[in-house]
């Protein structure tokens, strides 16, 4: 994707967002709601009781095909158990009593909100082109970071990490 192309569909995709969370918006919850145990040692009280989430039969995914974007058809098309738009996700209903799931779900937030929405986009769209969904480099860090909490040696500040990791990402792009 160009980035002529990107700057195209971006406020399609932000319009897609938009209404998408608008109409869940009653179903949403707060993460704090769910009383994990876990989860707060590693994201602080402020994002808990921010980001939410909402329980689905089957997550929205935006429709990059009719975007133009036939590239991503399988990504689009793909049943994913979650997905994280700004500061809310989809969990498929069975498997959002799963602690770990929203682990990764939340680190996706912070990266929306750290990034901001247009580069989080770009920067997701451009992995997920080059690399693929699973190591596409905003996954690779939920999923890194996600194994160390399943693992549970370390406990660890899971925004101070993920800022760490965008910032070093930042000075690759550069130099
Ligand atoms: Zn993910």
């Amino acid at each position: 994707m160009t980035p002529q192309q990107f700057r195209a569909v971006y406020p399609h995709f932000m319009a897609w967002i938009t209404r998408t969370l608008d109409a869940h918006a009653r179903d949403a919850q707060p993460v704090a709601s769910k009383g994990f145990l876990r989860l707060p040692l590693y994201f602080g009280r402020e994002l808990l009781a921010s980001a939410k989430f909402v329980v689905v039969e089957r997550v929205p995914m935006p429709p990059l095909t009719e975007l133009g974007l036939t590239e991503f058809s399988a990504f689009e098309r793909a049943d994913n158990d979650a997905v994280t738009y700004l500061d809310t996700y989809f969990v498929r209903r069975g498997r959002a009593s799963e602690e770990q799931l929203h682990f990764h779900e939340l680190v996706h937030v912070i990266q929306w909100r750290l990034l901001g929405p247009e580069r989080f986009l770009s920067i997701y769209a451009a992995g997920l082109e080059a690399f693929g969904y699973r190591n596409s480099p905003l996954e690779v860090m939920a999923y890194d970071a996600e194994a160390l909490f399943a693992q549970g040696r370390e406990v660890f500040d899971a925004e101070h990490r993920v800022a760490g990791l965008l910032a070093r990402m930042d000075s690759r792009m550069e130099g």
